[in-house]
């Protein structure tokens, strides 16, 4: 290209970059209702990845030696084309394993963009709950995509061919989140079980507790991680986990207290400051009715 061409399409490019500047800040004026959130691959060590945004909730893959295993596949199909397209940018290998951390739409309604026949891993708990999910007859493309390799609660699973283990302490966040846990990258995958920011989410109706919660939390606090990447909040360190778990423990004291003391939900949510739920309701219950409601079910 000589030199006069070479100014010529830099000024073309800067005009389309000014138009494009021009069309976004228009845009800007009247937002679209759901703003895509872009889509981008970090690394977090070695050969371990996470992928923020996208369509809800952050996930991950790690590039073994034949093939990719990939960590929570984004909640619609073309959010998981997205996030498989970006992963082909890292590497051509194929993808070949699936781990799913629990149940929830956010992480595993992508499956149906992936060939069938991979392998899926998840608890025993989190295939039921997606057994129970798939009886919808909207949702009868999943069948073809059940976990085909389930462990058990209090189980340490290591998959073959992967250097991670698979960590389920029993009912949290839903009936069976898994911790993916890679020593060697000193980093683990937590799904949902830390939100940061807002109450923690607690599916009551899928059998989780607050208290399986802290279980959850003490166990991810043994490991000997640095990086911890969840659901929706950016990556995470001990320090915002700890502060987590003492805020729920400190919660869970002052509720048990009132209680015994006789105290109703409504008395204790105003003592404890919980705000009344917007026009609508709330988008899920406080933590303080979910610690009520565990403690008087005997939810423990
Ligand atoms: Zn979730």
């Amino acid at each position: 290209m000589n030199k006069t061409l070479v100014i010529i399409v830099a000024a073309a490019l800067l005009l389309g970059a000014a138009s494009l500047y021009a069309l976004q800040t228009q845009a800007a004026s009247k937002p679209p209702a759901q703003a895509p959130v872009p889509l981008t691959v970090e690394k977090i060590s070695g050969n371990l990845y996470w992928l923020k945004g996208g369509v809800m909730a952050n996930s991950g893959f790690f590039v073994g030696e034949k093939s990719v295993t990939v960590i929570d596949v984004k909640m619609t199909p073309d959010g998981a084309k997205a996030m498989i397209a970006a992963i082909a940018r890292v590497t051509p290998k194929p993808i070949g394993t699936i781990i799913l951390t629990h149940s929830d739409a956010d992480h595993v309604n992508g499956l149906t963009a992936f060939p069938t026949g991979l392998r899926i891993i998840s608890s025993e708990n989190t295939k039921k709950e997606m057994e129970e999910a798939f009886k919808d007859d909207k949702l009868a493309a999943y069948r073809a995509y059940l976990p085909t390799v389930t462990f058990k609660a209090g189980v340490e699973y290591a998959p073959e061919g992967l250097p991670a283990y698979l960590i389920n302490v029993g009912p949290a966040h839903t009936s069976g989140d898994t911790i993916v846990y890679f020593p060697k990258e000193a980093a683990a995958f937590v799904g949902d079980l830390v939100f940061l920011g807002r109450d923690p989410l607690v599916h009551r109706q899928k059998g989780g507790t607050s208290f399986g919660l802290v279980r959850n939390l003490e166990a991810i606090l043994k490991l000997s991680a640095e990086v911890f990447i969840s659901g929706h909040n950016d990556p995470l360190t001990k320090h915002d986990i700890r502060g987590e778990l003492k805020m729920i423990q400190e919660k869970q004291a002052k509720v048990k207290e009132m209680i015994a003391a006789g105290k109703t939900l409504a008395e204790i949510q105003k003592t404890l400051g919980v705000e009344e739920p917007p026009a609508g309701g709330r988008r899920w219950p406080s933590l303080v009715e979910v610690i009520y409601l565990d403690i008087t079910e005997k939810r423990f």
